[in-house]
């Protein structure tokens, strides 16, 4: 048995390089603690009212 996953998007569910990985890490705060593609650590980081939204 693996116990190790493959890292991959939250929202899309894509595989993640190490650049996207390393990304998510040195900015988690940024994208509330979740891993994200490049395609949603954009529209986390450029969207401000996605920030705004209540995140439970
Ligand atoms: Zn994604």
């Amino acid at each position: 048995m693996q116990k190790q996953q493959p890292p991959h998007c939250a929202l899309c569910g894509a595989p993640l390089n190490e650049q996207e990985l390393e990304q998510c890490h040195q900015q988690a705060e940024r994208f509330n603690g979740q891993l994200l593609c490049f395609a949603h650590q954009r529209r986390f980081s450029g969207c401000p009212g996605l920030r705004n939204q209540g995140l439970h």
